[in-house]
């Protein structure tokens, strides 16, 4: 079953107006749904429903409460998985095997949350008069959800699971590109006993829906992930009622390896680090950083294991890498490989646009690995957020930790090092939010996740999630 409706204060609800827009399997450039889009006055009737809902019975809910049915909506995602995964899948071209996982990792954040609602709480503070000085966290109300298309659901439970384990209310705005697992989600939230209004979803275009939304009134929060340019126009459009922000943008991060590691289990493992979600991440390690002396090495191990990496159908168990979320964004990619070569790279493997019967409707490149990458290339400075990985030497460790923060991200990165001082040393020295030693994996459910510089504000995941969900607010009593 495809959905189709949004859900404002609880009901289906198309456009106002009636618009629709067409949403594509990008595998194979069919139509699989028409959904709806909304326009300014959908997103005055979705904030006008959570600001009754905020007011309303959700009020009067225990912590405890809110954690048990964010319980339920984990238990009702498990119990859809193959439905939502199904849907991922086809709706971005991502393989049906890393969308399973994504849709078990959206509902084990959901049940965190459920379990930390009632444990984030306020402190008793001595201060200098003789009375009681305590702090509460109160929700802030409504808050506005603006997701990306790369991990859909993943991306919108992040959000989602502490704006309303903190008691506020909620409109969830997916990208266009993938609506169809947000949509399904309003409707499980309702089904698991989350009060009508508390969780509203609408669809439409960023520029409109998304932009209506970071500049209303009635809106005390906006929570967005995205691209470094539309968070800044967010914060310009919050700026005008002082809403809090989130931000989680794009990335560069660098993958560093020294001549001492182990270069067989970094080969192994780093392919997905980049390439994984056909480079669709904001985490990808889309610059290797390799000790001069092991340079060719690496080269050799890590495009062996790229080669081995099955590229193909999403719907196949066995793809590792699907297509792109569009045609369009595929051919935006296919240029930065041109831009590599113009630019005196050597493309080492890859960077083709498939051709032939399973290939041409489809969004597909294979995964692109340029070697002889200088600072200053395209490749090196800008986010690609395709199959792309530019391979850099170093010569030491200053010049490894100054090439790696010699980009405005600063958002995830790894080192590789047996020498657990210099590993840690570079891992200290990254100016980057998350960073992972002899691995690349960045994001676990109980971890704060965020970038430094441009790659974001503020933290998401974890009980720091809950710190930016909530206002405190302090009160004195005086005992006398
Ligand atoms: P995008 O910025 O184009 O769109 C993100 C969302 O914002 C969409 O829902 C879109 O409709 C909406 N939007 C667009 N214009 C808007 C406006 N003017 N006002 C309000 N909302 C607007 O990003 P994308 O292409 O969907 O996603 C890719 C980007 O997301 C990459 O840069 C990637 O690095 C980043 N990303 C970051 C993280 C992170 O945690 N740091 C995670 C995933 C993706």
């Amino acid at each position: 079953m495809t959905p189709t409706l949004m859900t404002i204060g609880g009901r289906p609800a198309a456009a106002l107006d009636g618009a629709t827009f067409a949403v594509e399997n990008p595998a194979t450039g069919e139509t699989i749904a028409h959904v709806p889009s909304a326009g300014a006055a959908d997103v005055d009737a979705a904030v006008g429903a959570a600001q009754r809902a905020f007011e309303g019975e959700w009020r009067s809910w225990s912590a405890a409460r809110r954690g048990r049915a964010l319980v339920r909506l984990a238990d009702l995602v498990r119990e859809h998985a193959e439905e939502l995964a199904q849907l991922e899948s086809r709706n971005v071209g991502k393989p049906i095997s890393g969308a399973r996982w994504e849709i078990g990792a959206a509902a084990s954040v959901f049940a965190y949350y459920g379990g930390a609602a009632d444990k984030h709480h306020g402190a008793t503070i001595p201060v200098e008069k003789p009375g009681l000085d305590l702090t509460l966290r109160e929700p802030i109300g409504v808050v506005g959800l603006i997701v990306p298309w790369n991990f859909p659901l993943m991306m919108a439970s992040w959000k989602l699971g502490p704006a309303l384990a903190a008691g506020n209310t909620a409109i969830l705005k997916p990208a266009s590109w993938s609506p169809l697992t947000a949509l399904r989600i309003g409707e499980l939230a309702l089904e698991a006993g989350i009060p009508a209004g508390v969780l509203n979803v609408i669809t439409g275009p960023g520029a409109t829906v998304g932009a209506a939304l970071a500049a209303h009134p009635g809106v005390g929060k906006i929570a967005f992930t995205g691209e470094t340019g539309t968070g800044q126009e967010i914060l310009r459009a919050a700026a005008g009622t002082i809403k809090k922000v989130t931000l989680e943008l794009g990335g560069k991060s660098p993958n560093v390896v020294f001549a001492d590691a182990d270069l067989e289990k970094f080969a192994r493992e780093s392919p997905y680090a980049v390439f994984d979600n056909a480079g669709q991440d904001c985490c990808a390690r889309s610059r290797i950083l390799v000790e001069r002396s092991v340079h060719e090495r690496v080269v050799e191990l890590f495009t062996a294991a790229t080669r081995a990496m099955v590229v193909g159908d999403p719907a196949d168990e066995r793809t590792e890498m699907g297509c792109l979320v569009s045609r369009r964004h595929r051919d935006r990619v296919a240029g930065y490989i041109a831009a590599g070569r113009a630019e005196g790279a050597r493309l080492v493997s890859g960077g083709e646009i498939p051709t032939g019967p399973a290939w041409d409707a489809g969004a597909y490149l294979t995964p692109a690995i340029f070697d002889g990458a200088r600072p200053g290339m395209r490749i090196v400075e800008e986010e690609i957020f395709g199959p792309v990985v530019a391979v850099i030497p170093f010569d030491d460790e200053d010049e490894a930790v100054r090439l790696a923060n010699a980009s405005p991200y600063g958002l995830s990165g790894s080192v590789w090092s047996r020498d657990i001082g210099r590993a840690l040393r570079v891992a200290k020295g990254i100016r980057s939010g998350v960073i992972s030693v002899n691995c690349n994996s960045s994001v676990h459910t109980g971890a704060p996740f965020g970038g430094m510089k441009q790659s974001g504000l503020g933290r998401e995941l974890g009980m720091d999630a809950l710190d930016l969900y909530t206002e405190t607010k302090n009160i004195y009593i005086d005992l006398g």
